[in-house]
């Protein structure tokens, strides 16, 4: 763990084990942080924070660009890592290392442009000023998913807006997350002003993160069901949060778009990471009269699709992230199938030769699935592309609508009316139109409802991280 600018095991000697999700085989042991670790590593960020957020803005902008470049340097080996430890293929983790290395270059730049306003008293004597300040120590959560750039999606604006930082990241993922604070390290930020606990059970640390006065945020991203668990004990102690939590996409083809583009890009985004994606697809809307026509496209895309381990040449779907997710798939798919829905392709998991001791499952289509299955409702996290007829076209916004979740959606269409409809009437927070990578470190990443609150990236991203203070004078 990284504490106060120093490497560290655990006060208790404790470790555990990182596994590869493709072979079983063991990658290294990493410490088990308790209590005292996290103590140790608030009072670290708490320690830092007067000098850190007394820093000019241009002074925290070069740390951030030193590990922007170091980040860039290091990427071959960074996304190896990632493939090793997470799964996904390795051209897919080189894009993560690209994509997770730009939101420090952008808060870098934003670090910048904190701005604070005059604004006009009624009262001739009077004036007031706002200024934006640091909120003081966050406590980090991350997922598995995306064990890099989640990382410095949340600590690249929080350090830009003047935050010290403890990060506790995924269980299943945390080789990525020493590697990425060797490059804190090696871009010399001053002790304390980023720290990482590793630890095999989040509990202990979630309840310090709530709990302890010292930290005034909490950043979560992962479940639904965590992050409210998180939200509802960080209420009680008036702790700021922000939460980037579930998601169950629609993705809606219009009858005057392209299939075969439309097929495209629903296949690319459906498999992206192995399905294990918060913007992942999880209902593909056809017009009934296009359905036969769209799946023959959609799936003689997925059988194209070379599942296997992420490091070898060809693959384009990794292995899933631990037994407890082919079990959801499983209960998913055997659900649907069970009330009605069509099997197309896949269904099963693959156990063949090298794929034994991993967690594969074969990509999957199912078609007739209807709003009474469970994957109509709950986020599968899988490779699994459920396509649902509908009819008339007045229906499908407020089908796709049907959900607790509210994060990315995306519509294939040669209209510009009924692209704007959709844009206005989505009720989600990225809408992807003829679109199916709407994300960068300059826009906005964020969802409605129970997909969570608050954004990353983009001009917001540093908002999330700055108190707003007001002084009045009188002259
Ligand atoms: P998860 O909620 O189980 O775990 C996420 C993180 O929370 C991990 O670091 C885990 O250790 C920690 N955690 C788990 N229980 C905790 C507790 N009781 N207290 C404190 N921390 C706890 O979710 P997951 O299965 O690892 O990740 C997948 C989920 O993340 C999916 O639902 C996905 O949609 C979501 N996700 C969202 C975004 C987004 O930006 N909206 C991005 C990636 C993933």
């Amino acid at each position: 763990m990284f504490i106060d600018g120093k490497w560290k095991k655990a006060v208790s000697g404790a470790e555990f084990g990182v596994f590869n999700p493709a072979t079983g085989d063991l990658i290294d042991r990493v410490p088990d942080a308790g209590p005292r670790d996290v103590a140790d590593a608030i009072n670290a960020a708490d320690k830092a924070f007067p000098s850190w957020s007394s820093l000019t803005a241009y002074q925290r902008s070069q740390y951030l660009y030193t590990a922007w470049k170091l980040m860039l340097d290091r990427k071959e080996d960074l996304a190896r890592t990632m493939t090793l430890e997470q799964g996904k293929p390795l051209a897919a983790a080189r894009n993560e290392i690209q994509y997770g290395a730009d939101f420090l270059l952008w808060f870098a730049e934003e670090a910048k442009r904190v701005y604070g306003q005059t604004i006009p008293s009624a009262r001739p004597d009077q004036r007031f000023i706002v200024l934006k300040q640091a909120l003081g120590v966050v406590g980090a959560i991350t997922p598995w998913n995306y064990p890099v750039s989640m990382i410095t999606r949340k600590l690249a604006p929080a350090l830009a807006a003047g935050c010290t930082v403890v990060l506790k990241p995924a269980e299943a993922t945390p080789l990525c997350a020493l590697e990425m604070f060797k490059i804190f390290e090696a871009a010399q930020f001053p002790p304390g002003v980023v720290n990482l606990v590793t630890t095999l059970d989040p509990k202990p640390v979630g309840q310090a993160f709530v709990s302890n006065p010292i930290v005034r945020k909490l950043t979560f991203t992962g479940s639904t069901q965590v992050g409210k668990l998180l939200a509802r004990e960080a209420a009680g102690n008036m702790k700021r949060i922000s939460l980037e939590l579930g998601g169950h996409a629609p993705f809606i083809v219009y009858d005057d778009a392209d299939p075969v583009h439309a097929a495209k890009g629903a296949v690319l985004v459906k498999f992206l990471n192995t399905g294990q994606a918060c913007i992942s697809p999880n209902r593909i809307f056809v017009p009934r009269h296009m359905v036969d026509a769209f799946t023959r496209e959609f799936t003689m895309r997925v059988m194209a699709m070379k599942p296997g381990n992420g490091m070898d040449a060809g693959v384009k779907i990794g292995p899933l992230v631990g037994p407890e997710a082919l079990l959801k798939v499983e209960k998913q798919v055997k659900d649907a199938l069970d009330k009605g829905a069509k099997l197309i392709a896949g269904g099963r998991r693959l156990t063949e030769g090298a794929l034994s001791n991993g967690y594969f499952y074969a990509p999957t289509v199912l078609t007739h699935v209807t709003r009474e299955m469970l994957i109509f409702r709950e986020e599968t996290f899988g490779p699994v592309a459920p396509i649902i007829a509908y009819d008339p076209e007045e229906d499908v916004i407020e089908m796709a609508n049907d959900t607790v979740y509210g994060l990315a959606a995306y519509v294939y269409t040669k209209s510009t009316s009924r692209a704007m409809t959709a844009f206005e009437r989505l009720r989600f927070g990225i809408i992807g139109i003829n679109d199916i990578n709407p994300t960068s470190a300059a826009a906005p990443f964020g969802g409605m409802k129970d997909s969570g609150m608050g954004r990353e990236g983009s001009r917001e991203g540093i908002n999330e991280y700055l108190e707003t203070k007001l002084g009045g004078f009188s002259i």
